[in-house]
């Protein structure tokens, strides 16, 4: 990267390595589900650009990949779902045209799990993609093409979507950076909704400081989503602040039981590198995140059912012949092209809403976001931070979860409360356990996303890891 922005190479040249290396790598980690052939044409349009002396983007020569639920404009946008098998999309989401509007390059789509429901990609209907530091392991999910993809230098960078843990679930996995911002602090138009009441799209990248910059680009206000805030800031800018003489909570319900004692331990490494940085830890509690995780499947699997009922064959869909189907017959056995595990959410989120089970489920799920949210706000009166292992498991290999449901959701413990609370947070990668990363995560209040990630780079800063070994 550093000799594009140099001039040692032009951008057609470092486009051209980096699909090279998708090309050699891909077969064995199949994090894209899509290469975008038209990455080359790109690049030459940049470096003519360049030697004409014309301004160039802040982007320009960054490859990046993009997870295959956020539209980019003629190019085909599947959910890693065979309903979607044909999509191609019709228009540019908001974070695709700020790229674009800086030179980015789009090496290509990556994968999910299907629409981005799962935390391992074994639930993309295009095969699973593999952990680049072990690939008999997941790289954690939903997006898990957009870690892996970054993990091995397959691109600079890439965004993915977080609902319940999506983004640092896998930056966690494949051992990089992943950020969850305040929710509304970056435009959702263009990106498939899944549970959009707690959504927000996210970069994955290698440094903070490379979170920081795609911040800057892809964040602010878009009259296209009316959940957007206006509160323009540059996320690069102070990011040496430290955290001298912060208060940190560690949040005591996200170390306990079924914690992988490598997980404990590095939590522990963490807290004592954060005080040699000048801040102060202490146990804190959030007794709700006992409930979190039945509140976030009640939640999401009510919105998935609203937002997938759009699926019907009619408009959006794959070729099935009308012939020998009446009507809902049709659209009945169009829908059966969807996976196991969007089945399942679709089910349940036909279930737990409706008429005389909604008080018991839905109602009352709605009740411990609202409990858990006062009681994190409280906590930031005391705290400025709150951490927490991403994961309290390691990375685990394939097939081990895949047919116990409960046992995955389980996994979303430590990282729903930012989304059910709409709080920032990010995964740094932070040791090896046997190889296999373990990330840490700092959550912290509203809008607080540029001390985060200050406190981030500040704890990036202690961490050394070896190169991924592929
Ligand atoms: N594992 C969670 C789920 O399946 C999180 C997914 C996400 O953040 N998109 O819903």
């Amino acid at each position: 990267m550093h000799q594009v922005k140099n001039g040692d190479i032009s951008v057609e040249e470092f486009t051209a390595k980096t699909i090279e290396r998708i090309r050699q790598l891909d077969d064995s980690i199949h994090a894209f589900l899509h290469v975008n052939s038209d990455a080359i044409e790109q690049a030459k349009v940049i470096d003519k650009k360049i030697k004409s002396g014309e301004k160039v983007g802040d982007c320009f020569g960054m490859p990046i990949s993009i997870k295959d639920n956020i539209c980019i404009k003629d190019t085909k946008t599947t959910c890693a779902s065979k309903m979607l098998q044909d999509f191609v999309a019709p228009y540019d989401a908001t974070v695709i045209s700020r790229l674009k509007q800086q030179d980015a390059i789009f090496v290509g789509k990556v994968n999910l799990d299907e629409f981005a429901m799962g935390l391992t990609t074994e639930f993309s209907a295009y095969g699973p993609t593999h952990n680049p530091w072990n690939v008999d392991y997941v790289p954690g999910g939903s997006s898990g093409g957009s870690a892996a993809s970054v993990s091995a230098f397959e691109c600079v960078a890439s965004l993915g979507s977080d609902t319940g843990g999506s983004v640092r679930n896998p930056a966690s996995f494949c051992g990089v950076v992943g950020f969850k911002p305040t929710y509304g602090l970056i435009s959702r138009f263009g990106l498939i909704s899944y549970a959009n009441s707690i959504e927000q799209i996210g970069p994955i990248t290698r440094t903070v400081k490379d979170t920081a910059f795609m911040l800057n680009i892809v964040s602010g206000h878009d009259s296209n989503d009316d959940t957007t805030v206006d509160n323009p800031q540059d996320y690069l800018s102070g990011i040496d602040a430290g955290i001298e003489g912060k208060k940190i909570g560690i949040i005591q319900e996200m170390v306990g039981d079924g914690i992988d004692p490598a997980v404990l331990s590095a939590t522990k490494n963490a807290v004592t590198k954060l005080e040699g940085l000048g801040a102060t830890c202490e146990d804190a509690h959030l007794e709700m995140v006992k409930y979190s995780v039945a509140a976030y499947y009640t939640i999401t699997a009510t919105e998935a059912g609203s937002n997938l009922a759009r699926y019907d064959n009619l408009l959006y869909g794959y070729d099935l012949p009308v012939e020998g189907y009446e009507f809902n017959s049709y659209i009945s056995k169009a829908r059966t092209k969807f996976g196991p595990e969007v089945t399942r959410r679709m089910i349940l989120g036909g279930f737990v809403p409706s008429a005389g089970h909604a008080g018991r489920y839905f109602l009352k799920a709605l009740k411990v976001k609202q409990k858990l949210t006062r009681e994190i706000e409280h906590l930031f009166k005391k705290y400025d931070y709150l951490i927490a292992p991403t994961v309290p498991i390691l990375p685990f290999k394939f097939g081990e979860k895949i047919d116990d449901p409960i046992a995955l959701f389980l996994v979303d413990i430590n990282t729903v409360t930012a989304n059910l609370t709409g709080k920032p947070a990010i995964s740094v990668p932070f040791e090896l356990s046997n190889g296999l990363p373990i990330g840490m995560q700092i959550l912290a209040n509203s809008n607080e996303d540029k001390s985060v990630l200050q406190a981030a780079h500040a704890l990036e800063s202690t961490v050394k890891l070896p190169e991924v070994p592929i």
